[in-house]
């Protein structure tokens, strides 16, 4: 006898990229090439480093700021918006699960069953027939994010999905869809994961005005492409349904800290503030998001290698015989002239790690995370002898 719930059981979990054990400097490992998770290759600014250290005791003995008080105002100052527009997260996957959990209706499980569990009685037996609206689920794209599915799945609501067009472009009519289906909360990543692929601004501000839900546009890229949907939140436009998830993860080089935020119109930041939990990020995290932010100018010279790498290896690969999807991120998509499966093998048994999709749209396909010239150039060299 197990006693999760059913859709627990049913549940296939998110797979994460492999994170091999040791630390790079673990001489006694042969160096492995990570290029899996797209985790940015450089070290994160000294500052916030500095900031991590200079925590002071009564900062850990004490609860943190329950919303991130001083990193709300960094953040507001970084993108010329106020603190009211913010919400600080445990990474975007938080946001993702707190927007998740606030706009979609689990299905009732027990609607379908002959005794209604204990506890059940009239009064709510009379609020579970007005509340949960049919179908009150998230809209996603195939392919997109793996992790959305999993989120809508822990929480039993509908999952709507869209199928891309074949350069990986929206259909139009995809707020129609989601209206149809009366889905309530429509995921878009932009630039798009696992293709690289920037939206046009102009579709998803459409997007915004046409569908009846909240528009969560994920940009944990953002930085490395050449604009981004912080438009779409002025107020001019009156768009109060956008939600913009950001991260620490990728352009800051901060993955292991476990830091995200979300931006909307303040409507939608007192809503999610409502469920989140109580201290949902730590003292050190905050402390060093706001470094983080401060030292903008450091990320920035990463983002500026990254995207250079990404030109030079785009070339490369396209060299070697590949079709390389155009990215505005730090991964490329890319159809090797050989076996996609095999050739993700081989290059792991050579310490060179990349992701490979067991997904339709994608088993001929790797993605590899942009590296640092040096990683980038001996991926490119294992793939000369491999393909
Ligand atoms: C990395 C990523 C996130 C957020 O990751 P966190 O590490 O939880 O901040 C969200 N969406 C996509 C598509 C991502 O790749």
């Amino acid at each position: 006898m197990t006693y999760e719930r059913p859709n627990i059981t049913r549940l296939t979990p998110y797979t994460p990229g492999e994170q091999p054990a040791g630390t790079p400097t673990d001489r006694s490992q042969p160096p492995i090439i990570k290029l899996n998770t797209n985790e940015n290759p450089y070290p994160p600014a000294q500052p916030v480093l500095d900031a991590i250290r200079n925590v002071s005791p009564d900062a850990l003995r004490r609860y943190p700021p329950p919303t991130a008080s001083a990193f709300r105002q960094a953040a507001a100052d970084a993108h010329n918006l106020t603190p009211d527009h913010i919400i600080a997260t445990n990474g975007g996957d938080e946001l993702l699960r707190l927007a998740i959990t606030v706009y979609c209706e689990p299905r009732g499980t027990y609607n379908n069953t002959d005794s209604p569990p204990v506890g059940w009685d009239k009064r709510s037996a009379s609020h579970q027939s007005q509340s949960p609206t049919p179908g009150a689920g998230i809209g996603i794209t195939d392919p997109t994010y793996s992790l959305y599915e999993v989120l809508a799945a822990i929480h039993n609501t509908p999952i709507t999905r869209m199928p891309l067009n074949d350069d990986f472009s929206i259909p139009d009519d995809y707020p129609d869809r989601l209206n149809a289906a009366n889905a309530r909360l429509a995921l878009i990543v932009n630039p798009h994961a696992p293709s690289g692929r920037l939206q046009p601004i102009n579709q998803l501000a459409d997007f915004a005005q046409r569908f009846n839900g909240i528009l969560l546009i994920d940009e944990a890229y953002t930085d490395f492409a050449e604009s981004n949907a912080l438009e779409l939140l002025d107020p001019a436009r009156n768009l109060t349904n956008v939600l913009l998830l950001r991260t620490l993860s990728k352009g800051y080089s901060l993955a292991g800290l476990r830091f995200g935020y979300g931006l909307a119109h303040p409507t939608i930041i007192t809503t999610l503030n409502k469920a989140k939990d109580s201290y949902n990020t730590d003292a050190l995290a905050q402390a060093a998001a706001v470094a983080a932010l401060q030292s903008r100018d450091h990320a920035a010279k990463t983002w500026q290698a990254v995207t250079a790498e990404r030109t030079r290896l785009t070339d490369r690969l396209t060299d070697l015989g590949h079709r390389v999807h155009p990215s505005q991120s730090n991964f490329l998509l890319t159809t090797p002239t050989t076996n996609a499966k095999t050739l993700y093998q081989n290059l792991k048994a050579a310490n060179i790690l990349v992701r490979y999709f067991d997904h339709p749209r994608l088993t001929d396909k790797l993605r590899i995370t942009v590296g640092t010239p040096d990683e980038n150039n001996q991926l490119l060299n294992a793939l000369e002898k491999l393909q």
